[in-house]
């Protein structure tokens, strides 16, 4: 994992997010979800494998129904120092617009480590965050796809466990765990 994509796309005189740098993994592994409104509204949802922060788009958003499978657009790895980031990406800037720390918290693999699990396009995981707590699978579905694009495919869906919630909806959860501020009070 490196952070060479995640540096290309951005130009750090112009942008507030940070160029960041591999680091040691953290004693607790951190997860954190971003609100990003940008051309389209979607979700970063960020795990820290190996000391970068595993990154996946959800337009959806997150689900604690199991019976919503999310679909999960892999992307570029992000710096440890990226889950603390809240603001405004400027204009003419890749990803511009507004994001928002929407969850954070830590998060225990469930079996083998991390890395492997997503090597092998299968994650099993628990997250203990503020919004999202409980067990949580990440499947690579596109894995073996002849175009690249449809291999970064993966489903984000929550286990059957006691934090379920059938009635889950993320329109009411929009609020910054850092700031509670809503996605368009960020400025
Ligand atoms: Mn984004």
């Amino acid at each position: 994992m490196a952070l060479e994509e995640y540096r290309k796309k951005r130009k750090f005189d112009e942008t507030p997010e940070p160029a960041g740098s591999a680091q040691k993994s953290s004693e607790q592994a951190r997860f954190v979800v971003q609100k990003h409104l940008a051309s389209h509204l979607h979700y970063d949802f960020r795990l820290e494998i190996d000391g970068v922060l595993a990154s996946w788009a959800v337009p959806k958003g997150p689900s604690l129904n199991p019976r919503d499978k999310r679909l999960a657009m892999m992307t570029e790895d992000h710096p440890l120092e990226y889950a603390d980031f809240e603001g405004v990406i400027p204009e003419g800037n890749y990803g511009a617009g507004k994001v928002m720390v929407w969850d954070q918290g830590t998060y225990e693999v469930q079996g083998k480590p991390a890395a492997e699990q997503l090597a092998e396009g299968s994650l099993k995981f628990t997250l203990k965050g503020e919004k999202l707590r409980g067990g949580f699978a990440l499947i690579n579905t596109g894995r073996r796809a002849a175009d690249p694009r449809q291999q970064r495919r993966w489903l984000l869906i929550k286990e059957r466990d006691e934090f379920a919630d059938p009635s889950w909806n993320i329109d009411e959860q929009d609020w910054s765990v850092l700031t509670h501020r809503g996605i368009q009070e960020i400025e």
